[in-house]
């Protein structure tokens, strides 16, 4: 039994367009078992914006703004609708549907608890995205039952507002008792949200959608996990900011943790903790263009370099060199590095952060040129 997860972010389900892309992506492989889905693009920074009026106290302002998000959804569901070239009497169906799901986060800005608040407030995000994918899945040919199934159910937190820690015994009990993760169902769910034993909405931290996915490949004992984004894979640094980059095909559970804690964009840095153990392979490629190749974090090393900056004061810069280099000579003509520890293939440079990109765009170009002499 090949039980595949699959995530979604954020700019995979940016628009009407991208969404039937992604319903396709998921109808078109059996062997996916569960697809995680995160807010559709800025919608969680919107929600924040909601919130932030409510802190303030304007909440006629925190309500315009929720109502903005609420429109932007709609928009993407009638180019949905047009796009699948629905009937009427079926679209105001799921029109119902969509109005009732999204009464409900107004009912928390009468609460006390603020913090909670805002756990709720993007849990809407999540969910709101989750059901344009389902409704968009029904509209399509599909040889299995979908479930579109709310991920508290499956994720349980401690209470820690916005940044809560799994319960990762309590969670692989709870999956037993649940028929539908084990039955040959379709399972459409949200990332990012949990539940705390209260039964609270919980969040797992900005960008912790990854986190979902592999913690249900944990309970699911997955094959795979997939993270679709909207680059090709891992990349020797981030691609929107320099432009020759090495596409790494494999690159170890280890080398993928040191990059994400290190400030990559590409992964969150809790990710890969819930499926080393199980040695089950997360795959990064792009749902915007799935023919580029992809890249797999498992136990083979990248070859060549990697770089990793988090732009702090002063910045560190990650780097992994896995080819032969003579190191104390290629970092002489880096007067920059004010400082430099390298533990066998793995470095940590200091450099002020007012030039931190500059240099290390630098160094990139000559590890590059290096590695390719
Ligand atoms: N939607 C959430 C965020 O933007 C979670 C995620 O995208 O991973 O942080
Ligand atoms: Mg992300």
């Amino acid at each position: 039994l090949k039980n595949l997860v699959y995530k979604f972010g954020g700019s995979s389900v940016r628009d009407a367009k991208a969404i039937l892309r992604v319903a396709k992506l998921i109808a078109q492989n059996n062997a996916v078992k569960v697809a995680v889905l995160s807010a559709t693009y800025n919608t969680t920074n919107r929600l924040e914006w909601v919130y932030s009026a409510f802190e303030e106290g304007d909440e006629a302002r925190a309500i315009v703004r929720l109502e903005e998000v609420k429109h932007h959804h709609q928009l993407i569901f009638n180019e949905l609708c047009e796009l699948l070239a629905l009937e009427k009497d079926c679209q105001n169906e799921w029109q119902q549907r969509l109005v009732a799901e999204t009464s409900v986060p107004y009912m928390h800005f009468k609460r006390k608890d603020s913090l909670k608040t805002l756990d709720f407030l993007y849990s809407y995000g999540e969910w709101v995205s989750s059901f344009l994918v389902y409704f968009t899945l029904h509209q399509i040919p599909l040889k299995r039952k979908i479930l579109w199934q709310d991920a508290r159910e499956i994720i349980l937190t401690d209470d820690q507002s916005q940044m809560a820690e799994p319960l990762l015994e309590q969670m692989i009990e709870n999956a037993k008792t649940i028929p539908w993760l084990h039955d040959d169902s379709l399972i459409l769910t949200q990332g990012f949200i949990g539940k705390d034993p209260a039964g609270e909405t919980t969040t797992l931290g900005r960008e912790g959608s990854d986190y979902s996915a592999t913690l249900m490949a944990r309970l699911l004992e997955s094959s795979e996990v997939t993270i679709w984004t909207d680059v090709r894979g891992v990349a020797s640094f981030d691609p929107r900011l320099i432009e020759s980059v090495l596409w790494h095909d494999h690159l170890s559970y280890k080398e993928a943790e040191f990059l994400a804690s290190g400030g990559a964009k590409v992964l969150f840095p809790r990710t890969l903790s819930p499926v080393i153990d199980l040695k089950i392979p997360v795959i990064v490629r792009s749902s915007l263009e799935t023919n580029l190749g992809m890249s797999c974090i498992s136990e083979q090393n990248l070859k060549g370099f990697a770089l990793a900056l988090d732009n702090h004061n002063p910045s560190q810069l990650s780097i992994i060199i896995n080819f032969d280099l003579d190191k104390v000579a290629f970092f002489q003509p880096y007067p920059e590095i004010l400082e430099m520890s390298f533990d066998g293939n793995y470095g940590k440079l200091t450099i002020s952060s007012s030039i931190a990109l500059e240099v290390t765009r630098r160094i990139h170009q000559d590890l590059y040129s290096q590695f390719n002499s």
